[in-house]
């Protein structure tokens, strides 16, 4: 099949290197100059495990090509899936179309035979009607439909989930629709679910999705809270409840919010909506409410930590907003990072793999260390915001002798308490008092 994928960001990309593994010709359009460049010259633009191997393999075979032009990937094309972004809006909070209306009527002109345009980007209850009207009206004789298929993947684990879908949703409204994503996803059957919806229900099925995912962290979360007051072991509570198949175990791990690009921005666009259709979204409002407090408290409990001490030096592991992935967007890392500042404390961080993407965010407000160690060096406490597995190794003998006091607040609980402990640091993490 002859694919055209606008927008090549951290879902647009993994897609479009997937799809072409999968034999289909596949055409990724950017209106990023700097990004096409660099793809078109053979280098990533973002960190996925699993990415450049297949990216460079198909690249090679001819089957990925990469372009600023939307009229070499959309002419000819039998599918055109639109992954732009649909941040929120600085005001209102709801999704901003801009992105999408661009695209719906840049693609519009180039239209040439039957094509399915899929809407992969995360977009209000609606969208495929205003983006069916769009194309009508800047080009009457165009061919096509309109099908919502929202994207599931995980940053960190979007190759795996690409190949490995827990289900593939497709909101088509006609038959002819229905049957090119069918023979798209033709690999997978009998590999996963694949669910023919309306495509107002696809829509809502992945805001529904993503604000139930963050309601769900964000309970934890205060179960954690509670543990630590009322004397229990969040971990203890959390594997009891995920023994019960209805709660299932995963999703349950306490830790300072939920952040990244989607769940922030879906839970606020999805209250936004409810609010438009007169509907009461209270959950999604108290989790959003809840975790905006949560960095804050986060940020407190560091604070404390050092002792409300203006010209403290803490020593930050971790920017990205999880583990797998060099992106920082509503990073809850970033955020604490940013309210510590207002404390007047000075920053030293490391990340694995995102430190040019937060240089972008807090510029020269933090000093950026090469390792953990540069990180600790001189500093009165260590946190832990991003799960990074190097995390747990880290020598702590070597981490006592560099650091001012022996202070970590753990917020990922990577560290093992006892090892922490017997190495004379005091040591505070989540959901459980030591
Ligand atoms: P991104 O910002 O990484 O990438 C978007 C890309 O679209 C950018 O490279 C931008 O230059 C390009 N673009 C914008 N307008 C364009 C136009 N008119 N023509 C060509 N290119 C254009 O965004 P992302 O994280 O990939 O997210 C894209 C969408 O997918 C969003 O709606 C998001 O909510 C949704 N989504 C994201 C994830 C995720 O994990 N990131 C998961 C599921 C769904």
């Amino acid at each position: 099949m002859k694919i055209g994928i606008i927008g090549t960001g951290y879902v647009g990309l993994p897609t479009g290197v997937g799809l072409a593994e999968l034999g289909n010709e596949v055409v990724c359009i950017d209106r990023d100059e700097e990004k096409i460049a660099a793809l078109q010259s053979g280098k990533l633009t973002l960190f996925e495990d699993g990415l450049e191997e297949l990216f460079k393999k198909n690249v090679a075979e001819g089957h990925l090509r990469f372009t600023r032009s939307m009229r070499e990937g959309v002419e000819g094309a039998d599918l055109v899936m639109i992954a732009v972004g649909t941040p929120p809006h600085p005001v209102t909070k709801e999704a901003d179309m801009k992105y999408i209306h661009a695209a719906a009527a840049e693609l519009a002109p180039c239209l040439s035979g039957y094509t399915v345009i899929a809407t992969k980007s995360t977009v209000p209850v609606g969208t495929g009607d205003d983006i069916e009207g769009l194309i009508r009206k800047t080009n009457p004789q165009a061919d096509f439909d309109v099908v919502s298929l929202p994207e599931f993947l995980r940053e960190g684990f979007a190759i795996h989930d690409f190949f490995h879908p827990d289900r593939i949703v497709v909101g088509a409204n006609t038959e002819k629709a229905a049957d090119v994503l069918k023979a798209l996803y033709r690999p997978f059957e009998g590999k996963t679910q694949m669910l023919f919806v309306k495509r107002r229900s696809s829509e809502t099925i992945k805001y529904a999705s993503n604000a139930f995912l963050a309601i769900k962290i964000h309970y934890i979360n205060e179960m954690a809270d509670f543990c630590e007051k009322a004397g229990a072991d969040v971990y203890e509570v959390a594997k009891g409840m995920g023994l019960d198949s209805r709660i299932g175990p995963r999703f349950l791990n306490p830790g300072p919010g939920y952040g990244g690009s989607c769940f922030p921005k879906d839970t606020n666009a999805m209250a936004y909506m409810g609010r438009q259709n007169g509907v009461n979204l209270s959950l999604i409002q108290a989790a959003i409410d809840g975790n905006d407090a949560r960095k804050h408290a986060m940020a407190d409990r560091i604070w404390e930590a050092v002792g409300d001490n203006a010209g403290a030096k803490i020593a930050v592991l971790g920017l990205a907003f999880k583990d797998g992935t060099d992106d920082c967007r509503e990073s809850p890392a970033m955020q604490i990072v940013e309210n510590l500042l207002l404390k007047q404390a000075k920053i030293m961080a490391y990340d694995p793999k995102a430190m040019d993407n937060a240089r972008k965010i807090l510029g020269d407000k933090i000093a950026y260390a090469r390792d953990e160690y540069e990180a600790a060096n001189g500093a009165d406490v260590l946190v832990v915001l991003t799960e990074w597995s190097d995390f747990k190794h880290l020598d702590l003998a070597k981490l006592k002798g560099l650091m001012n006091t022996p202070k970590i607040v753990d917020l990922r609980n990577m560290l093992c308490p006892e090892e922490v402990k017997e190495q004379g640091f005091e040591y505070s993490r989540i959901g459980k008092k030591f």
